[in-house]
């Protein structure tokens, strides 16, 4: 690895501990990058929680989800979530799977998640809802742990932003690490603002192009947040 590698593998490491201060992981969820100079890999944490996460324990996989030099680590059971989208999706760079709180209502009403204000609209146009039952069968742990599993993962999510898991939790992708750490955090403040504006009547929410522009807006502002969140996780370091 060159250097330009290293400082990848420091904003992976970064990322790990942002997704958890905002709310996005706990002891659980995770977030991989595709090699840079090997489309065919990608790196990703050893199983441990995201906040405890360090240089050292980031591990490539190839596209079938196997470690290139495990050197004794221990892989996420999940990381065919990871692997099979890399490989459907020739335009994503970072991905994200995470059981934040507010995101599983609506994985389990049929209730749509919607673009609610202009930092999410990059929900526009649907968010797909994995339905596990319908490639695993009525009796599977909930777990996307076979190739099998992510590949039915990666056809649910299709050209898709975001997408739900019924019953257990979400998947952002993006063409960076900033950007896929900006989507999960915002869709899981959207989906907290969703219910909470339900209370008090209909919901006003982003049409397309609203949503289109506004995401467009708040692209080439994708360092701005990623700062300021990585200068709250450096001062509890
Ligand atoms: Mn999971």
């Amino acid at each position: 690895m060159n250097d330009h590698d290293h400082e990848l593998i420091d904003d992976l490491v970064t990322a790990n501990h942002i997704l958890y201060h905002e709310g996005v992981v706990d002891g659980f969820g995770h977030i991989s990058v595709r090699h840079p100079a090997r489309p065919d890999r990608f790196l990703l944490s050893r199983s441990i929680a995201p906040a405890t996460v360090a240089a050292d324990d980031i591990m490539e996989f190839d596209l079938d989800g196997n470690p290139v030099d495990a050197r004794g680590r221990k892989p996420y059971l999940e990381r065919f979530i990871h692997s099979e989208v890399y490989r459907a999706r020739a335009d994503v760079q970072a991905v994200v799977h995470n059981h934040s709180p507010a995101v599983i209502p609506f994985g389990v009403t049929g209730a749509r998640l919607r673009p609610i204000s202009h930092m999410s609209g990059f929900l526009a146009g649907g968010v797909p809802n994995f339905e596990i039952r319908d490639a695993g069968g009525p009796a599977t742990d909930m777990l996307i742990r076979t190739p099998q599993l992510g590949v039915a993962f990666a056809r649910t999510l299709g050209g898709a932003a975001f997408a739900l898991m019924r019953g257990h939790g979400a998947v952002a992708v993006g063409d960076s690490i900033r950007q896929v750490v900006y989507r999960a955090v915002y869709a899981e403040q959207n989906a907290r603002l969703q219910m909470e504006a339900l209370r008090l009547g209909d919901i006003n929410f982003l049409n397309d192009a609203e949503a289109a522009g506004a995401d467009a807006a708040n692209y080439v502002n994708m360092d701005r947040p990623w700062e300021l969140w990585k200068r709250r996780v450096a001062r509890e370091r």
